[in-house]
């Protein structure tokens, strides 16, 4: 790191504390020629990827977005605010660590789906009716069945599998 003030390389850091919840690190550092003082922050690169809409438009990752999908999801259904707020920072990592520089918004929707599925079933529903845009009621009701069917002990282990209605075509919205 060069010195703001002589441009020498040569400095030690004299003092490195954590801020911002331990995001980034801020080191004090003396340069070893003019021996002036100066901060450097560190922090993890931005990873977010950009993500892909259906008609083929690019948008940066949006936590707030997700948020909003959650929220719309569990209205008036017994989970917190603060609960979805962790479930869209969970979806985010999620996202970032896949390591992709480019998502589909279909990979969004999946990840939000399995977390709602393990989360609150009635919300998983509503989700997925409007997600997966259910050709008819008929389909909606047995992805409603299978749910019911679903021995509860299992969730978890299920919470990824991929329904088998496929995305697209006209749509009847069913609503849960
Ligand atoms: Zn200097």
């Amino acid at each position: 790191m060069q010195c703001p003030h002589c441009e020498s390389l040569d400095n030690k850091v004299v003092d490195s504390r954590l801020s911002q919840e331990g995001a980034v690190i801020r080191r004090r550092r003396e340069c070893l020629k003019c021996e002036r003082r100066f901060t450097t922050y560190e922090r993890v690169e931005e990873m977010s990827p950009m993500v892909i809409k259906k008609d083929g438009r690019r948008e940066h990752l949006d936590r707030q977005k997700i948020l909003a999908g959650l929220k719309k999801a569990c209205e008036k259904r017994p989970i917190s605010v603060d609960t979805l707020d962790a479930v869209a920072t969970r979806i985010e990592k999620k996202l970032q660590e896949n390591g992709e520089t480019e998502i589909s918004s279909r990979a969004i929707g999946e990840a939000v789906m399995a977390e709602l599925y393990r989360l609150d079933q009635v919300a998983y529903v509503r989700f997925a009716s409007v997600y997966r845009e259910f050709k008819d009621l008929n389909q909606f009701m047995s992805e409603l069945k299978g749910l019911l069917d679903r021995d509860p002990s299992n969730a978890d282990d299920r919470a990824a599998r991929p329904l088998t209605v496929k995305e697209g075509g006209s749509s009847t919205k069913a609503s849960a």
